[in-house]
């Protein structure tokens, strides 16, 4: 698969935005309605030899891909990504010198409603403008001041083509009758184009993108599955995933083909489509007639495993050469892998990078397949973590921390999704859990990258959010308290607690108290870094309260939690709310209910991350591993039993009693139950960083073994090089090969039973064997 061209930094960037104008077409679609994409074009000129380097600037309010000459100019996808478009549009630099000829030459812009004008979620289109327009300039850029070859204007001329239809969570249509021929090629007959229309710059910023493009990443082929009626071909792509097909196929001219999309199929093999709402999630392509034709759609993406295709005419008429998915996402290195003894485990972490695979595409989404799609806060804050292992995310949390910038409300409050469109009726606040992501997910970028910029650039947001919360939300130092906030957030979302409430039973003043401190925390040490000594008092003492109104409110003297739910326990140990000497017995208490529940999980999307970890660092590590190694339902193994390759949203997404979850909300790809993922790494293999010496300058190889798994290993590229750990249990000796990059150090932290302090490693590779005895490890 092409993968060339690389995040253009280096290009000099756009001087002057304003000196091109913006441009667009009377054509557009109605709030229900999806319109098609539609095809610009201008010829320019050369006189004498091609210019030694000639830089392409281009956005558009809406999604573009260029052609110059004939020639598709990137392999971005998507461009120029999702923001808020009310505020500020990204624009992408590409050097085309080579696209260029001496003579006459054409630049061609096919462009699509995308975000800008596109349905978003459950709701209608164009919620940010009805028309999609573009805006791009070609420079010359050999000397320091650049000349303008030619720009967007209104010599440029626009036509319809074969994309009837474009949306993105609709689908497209696509007739090739109508293909246009040569058109962004010189020579070519464009008489019947009507010019393109000029319209007032929008009043936003217009800056060049600190994210990663979104690229087709790889293909998985499609295997035609057996027993398919007549007019129907059905295929499996054996993998869950975002992104589109490409097929090859041959028909007479006219032949309409139907392709529609599932996440997972009925028990008679059908489709289960009930699952993704209001999204049609369905492409519509007319064979031209004649040899191979190949389709790929453009300006549309779905979350699939399975393909059908339908067709009209008769069973014979069509051919179907090839069907290849296409995987779609932001362009990410690929940094981390886990594997072990245990086959379903392994399995779970595959789908954990699926997961993130499928939902990190422009902003960190809660799911591809329905009509949904949206950067939700919470889910995004517990996964980051592990997201930060699999792939380097560095540069697409910077983009998105600064859509949440822009989200933030002029009072402070951040929303429950980032980018916030216009039209929903959530509330300003995000809540617990959510909105935190405002803190959570700069510092554990911080963390894993050692970079502070992200946390300079954030820390007055960061600041306003948390001064919102003392104005608004707070009362007496408890968050979301009853008399101040009567919606208190999402709660523990998810969480088969008992209370059969979508937002669970644990308190919600008691999760809003305890993420409360949890931001005192990271905003006290976030002013540290940045040398805020003010702040650091202020954030520090302001911990300390909220600690003691935690403790009088929701702890009694044994260390009991009101509410009395795994999750609160897991978020009072985890955020260190109680005292020293009540941790054990709530640590206790925890394993009782876990015990009292049949050693299963009753957490939900804000008690998972924290359970398996809450449990090891309290002295229960076997119980972490039953939660860990538990097949039946609740549990993260369950779904991989029954042939999951994704994470679903819901612990009973499925259930052999009741079959299919609620159709309202149940998706087969959400990645926050995926966050345990953090705990196999860290803990299983053991390959952890250190606060104080983050990006991975000081590595902790601090394996816990336990449960079945005898073998566990973990690898992780870093700005230094490559971190690695690998252990074997055999014969009561735990053998490990680790290995430490150059500029860095390490520390073997071994677990007791082994009988030996942590141990200082240098930099290279290294080879330890050392008694141990499972049995005593717990
Ligand atoms: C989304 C979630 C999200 C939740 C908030 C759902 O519709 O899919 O993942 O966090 O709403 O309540």
């Amino acid at each position: 698969m092409q993968k060339t061209i690389l995040l253009p930094q280096e290009l000099p960037a756009w001087a002057d935005p304003s000196a091109a104008t913006w441009i667009s077409s009377p054509v557009c679609g109605g709030r229900r309605t999806v319109p098609p994409a539609i095809y610009y074009r201008r010829d320019f000129r050369i006189d004498g030899a091609v210019p030694g380097r000639v830089v392409l600037h281009i956005t558009a309010l809406g999604l573009f891909e260029c052609e110059i000459n004939g020639k598709r100019v990137g392999d971005d996808v998507f461009a120029p990504g999702w923001t808020d478009y009310s505020r500020r549009v990204h624009y992408r630099s590409y050097d085309v010198t080579d696209l260029l000829r001496r003579g006459e030459n054409v630049i061609g812009v096919i462009l699509g409603d995308g975000w800008y004008s596109g349905h978003i979620a459950v709701m209608n289109r164009q919620f940010y403008g009805e028309h999609p327009a573009f805006l791009a300039s070609l420079e010359e850029c050999s000397t320091p001041a650049s000349t303008v070859l030619v720009a967007s204007d209104t010599a440029w001329t626009y036509s319809r083509g074969p994309i009837l239809e474009n949306d993105l969570l609709m689908g497209e249509s696509y007739d090739a009758r109508l293909e246009l021929g040569a058109w962004s090629l010189p020579g070519y007959d464009a008489r019947s184009w009507q010019p393109a229309a000029p319209i007032a710059a929008p009043a936003i910023a217009v800056e060049r993108s600190p994210g990663p493009p979104v690229r087709r990443q790889e293909s998985l082929p499609g295997r035609l599955q057996p027993n398919n009626p007549a007019l129907v071909a059905r295929y499996d792509f054996g993998q869950n995933f975002t992104g589109r097909v490409r097929i090859r196929v041959r028909g007479p001219r006219g032949l309409h083909l139907r392709m529609r999309y599932a996440e997972i199929l009925k028990p008679d093999g059908a489709l289960y489509t009930d699952n993704l709402r209001t999204a049609r999630a369905t492409d519509h392509y007319t064979l031209r007639g004649g040899d191979a034709e190949v389709y790929e759609p453009r300006f549309t993406f779905h979350g699939f495993r399975y393909l059908e295709i339908d067709w009209s005419g008769k069973p014979t008429d069509l051919l179907i050469e090839a069907v290849d998915g296409i995987v779609l996402h932001s362009d990410m290195a690929r940094t981390g892998s886990f594997e072990c003894s245990h086959p379903l485990l392994n399995q779970l972490a595959k789908n954990i990078l699926w997961g993130q695979k499928s939902n990190f595409l422009e902003v960190p989404t809660d799911c591809p397949q329905r009509d949904e799609r949206l950067g939700w806060t919470g889910d995004a804050q517990v996964f980051v973590r592990t997201a930060a292992f699999f792939m380097n995310v560095h540069p697409f949390f910077q983009k998105w921390m600064k859509d949440m910038r822009d989200a933030q409300d002029k009072n402070g409050a951040i929303p429950p999704i980032v980018p916030y469109p216009p039209v929903w009726s959530l509330p300003i606040d995000g809540g617990p859990a959510w909105a935190d992501a405002v803190f959570i997910c700069p510092w554990t970028i911080y963390l894993c990258y050692g970079d502070t910029t992200i946390l300079r650039d954030h820390y007055d947001c960061m600041k306003g959010y948390l001064d919102y919360l003392a104005a608004h939300k707070v009362k007496g130092f408890i968050r979301v308290h009853p008399e101040v906030d009567a919606w208190g957030g999402f709660g523990d979302w998810l969480a088969l607690d008992g209370s059969g409430k979508l937002d669970g039973a644990t308190p919600k003043d008691l999760i809003g108290t305890a993420y409360y401190a949890h931001a005192a925390e990271i905003m006290s040490k976030t002013a540290e870094l940045l040398g805020k000594t003010d702040d650091v008092r202020r954030y520090r003492a302001l911990r300390e309260e909220i600690v003691r109104a935690f403790n009088h409110r929701f702890v009694t003297g044994e260390g009991l939690l009101t509410g009395g739910t795994q999750t609160a326990y897991v978020l009072a140990l985890h955020f260190g709310m109680l005292p020293e000497k009540l941790r054990p017995a709530a640590a206790n208490e925890l394993v009782r209910l876990i015990r009292k529940n049949n050693n299963h999980i009753g957490t939900g999307f804000v008690g998972t991350p924290y359970i398996l970890p809450v449990l090891e660092a309290h002295g229960h590590l076997a119980v972490a591993y039953e939660l860990l190694e538990q097949e039946t339902f609740p549990s993260w193994l369950f779904p991989v039993k029954n042939g999951a390759t994704t994470i679903w949203e819901r612990w009973d997404g499925w259930t052999p009693d009741k079959g299919f979850g609620d159709v309202s909300m149940n998706s087969y790809n959400h990645y926050a139950y995926g966050a345990v993922g953090e705990w196999m790494v860290t803990t299983v293999a053991g390959l952890e960083l250190d606060p104080a010496e983050p990006g991975y300058k000081h590595i902790r190889f601090k394996p816990r073994p336990g449960g079945k798994i005898t073998h566990a290993r973990a690898e992780l590229t870093t700005a230094c090089g490559r971190v690695a750990i690998d252990w074997k249990l055999e014969n009561g000796q735990l053998h490990l090969n680790l290995e430490v990059p150059p500029g860095t150090r390490a520390t073997l932290d071994l677990p007791a039973v082994c009988g030996l302090a942590p141990a200082a490693i240098g930099p290279g590779r290294h080879e330890r064997s050392v008694p141990f005895s499972s049995e005593s490890s717990c």
